[in-house]
């Protein structure tokens, strides 16, 4: 199944689903304290927004961005005060002409973008996968852009998603930028791994934390998804092409909300993949009982990873050690109704019953050192990792009576 994934977790901007991009949900104390920050005329010149990935970072930083461009925000709650009061994330007016224009931001196939608002983020190639960095030459475009004001005599935003990639020299010269701040210049940048991001930019910005979504916020975002995609039959990408989101019936939904760890982007990159259906057959093909014939298959999984993206593994990875949990959680109880596949609970009780404690427990640590060696090591060798995990998995830990160490 991964290998004939293209996407990383977090959906390309164009194939958000349109009933996502016009609002915004959760994210109170972001929200808040931008709308703090505002009122008191005291909006910080760069904001790094961090967080998991697929949350809303960009999306809130979209909606900001269209409100410090909006020509008439509405000012129902602060009738009496000047425009620059009326930062409320509700309260852009939607219809200037500097709205129109930001709003194709969301949706690259609408139309032109806003001549003072600026997008960098990583360039995908033309299947869709996203470069490794961010190179230097948008951010030295950026830098003349910069040099010559704004365009409209108003303020002008910079956006740079996933600013932990930049490339070294894109850092630094970005790191001048923000060093000298321009009067009505803000940035807003987002990153999922603030750890990764130089400290020198994390230094300069001011950082605020975007919390997972809670589970009812995400079970009503996929409903809304649903709802839209019966109303429009389906979402188009920006070549015209099709994205289809398949029918969840509401235990899929809870299974897809959860398994997703307040994630909408992974959410939704799950249920366009195929759905929890290909989740739950995925889990039954990656649980091997141990015999001649799966250790062969074990190798064949395997080699069948090798060529998968980094995101992918992750996810892959995650998908099994919420398969795992519930197996454990019915060891101890049969009836138990808090679990991540309520489809799969007859197939995971009984797995759970032959593979006993230790195993499960064994292929849980076999998981973590996996993703260990593969994301946290420099230098690990992917394939040998891969090809040792799915032995384990398929029953190398029953031959050997111990956790997976491989190191
Ligand atoms: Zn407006």
């Amino acid at each position: 199944m991964l290998s004939e994934s293209t996407s990383s977790v977090q959906p390309a901007l164009s194939q958000v689903p349109s009933a996502l991009t016009n609002e915004i949900q959760g994210h109170q104390f972001a929200l808040e304290t931008l709308q703090k920050a505002f009122d008191r005329k005291r909006l910080h010149h760069a904001y790094l927004f961090h967080g998991p990935e697929g949350i809303g970072k960009f999306r809130v930083a979209t909606v900001l961005a269209r409100l410090l461009l909006c020509a008439s925000p509405l000012k129902e709650s602060n009738p009496d005060q000047s425009q620059d009061v009326a930062l409320n994330i509700q309260h852009a007016c939607g219809q200037c002409k500097s709205c129109l224009r930001v709003k194709p931001l969301i949706n690259k196939s609408e139309g032109a973008y806003h001549p003072d608002l600026h997008y960098i983020t990583r360039e995908r190639d033309s299947s869709g996968k996203l470069a490794k960095e961010i190179k230097i030459a948008p951010i030295r475009e950026l830098q003349s852009s910069l040099s010559l004001g704004s365009f409209e005599g108003g303020r002008v935003i910079v956006i740079i998603e996933d600013v932990d990639r930049l490339g070294l020299s894109a850092a630094n010269a970005l790191l001048k930028t923000l060093e000298e701040p321009l009067e009505n210049v803000h940035f807003l940048l987002t990153t999922s791994s603030l750890n990764a991001v130089l400290p020198t930019i994390k230094s300069r910005a001011q950082s605020l934390r975007f919390a997972p979504l809670d589970l009812k916020t995400m079970q009503d975002l996929l409903l809304k998804v649903e709802r839209t995609q019966s109303q429009n039959d389906v979402e188009q990408k920006d070549g015209g092409e099709v994205l289809s989101f398949s029918p969840l019936d509401e235990g899929q939904r809870i299974s897809l909300a959860q398994l997703s760890g307040g994630s909408i982007g992974r959410a939704l990159d799950l249920w366009s993949q195929g759905g929890m259906l290909k989740v739950e057959n995925l889990i039954q093909s990656s649980d091997l009982s141990g015999g001649p014939q799966d250790i062969l298959n074990a190798l064949a999984f395997a080699k069948s990873l090798e060529s998968a993206e980094e995101a992918e593994l992750k996810q892959w990875i995650h998908i099994l050690r919420c398969w795992y949990r519930d197996a454990l959680v019915l060891m101890h109880n049969p009836q138990a109704s808090e679990l991540f596949f309520p489809r799969l609970t007859e197939f995971s009780y009984k797995r759970a019953q032959v593979l006993g404690l230790d195993r499960l427990l064994w292929r849980l640590a076999a998981l973590d050192e996996c993703e260990n060696h593969l994301f946290r090591r420099i230098g690990s060798n992917r394939k040998l990792i891969i090809e040792t995990l799915c032995l384990y998995l398929a029953g190398l830990d029953t031959l050997t009576q111990k956790a997976l160490k491989l190191s």
